[in-house]
């Protein structure tokens, strides 16, 4: 199950250029618009257009959920 005591987290990552990708990274966000905000931020700055989502939630396994 979702671990109840934590909440996703929302991360960008410039991935634009041809040789070498810019690879900067936005923090963990709580939510998209905080992500999306930093994406517009990085754009506006550097005009760069391609990103990687990433989205990070916890698990937590239930004892005997495997036998
Ligand atoms: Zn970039």
């Amino acid at each position: 199950m979702a671990d109840p005591m934590s909440v996703p987290t929302y991360q960008a990552t410039c991935v634009s250029g041809e040789e070498a990708e810019c690879g900067e990274q936005s923090e963990a966000a709580f939510s998209v618009a905080e992500r999306e905000q930093w994406i517009e931020d990085h754009f506006l700055r550097t005009r760069h257009a391609r990103y990687l989502h990433t989205v990070s939630d916890y698990r937590v396994v239930l004892p005997g959920e495997w036998p």
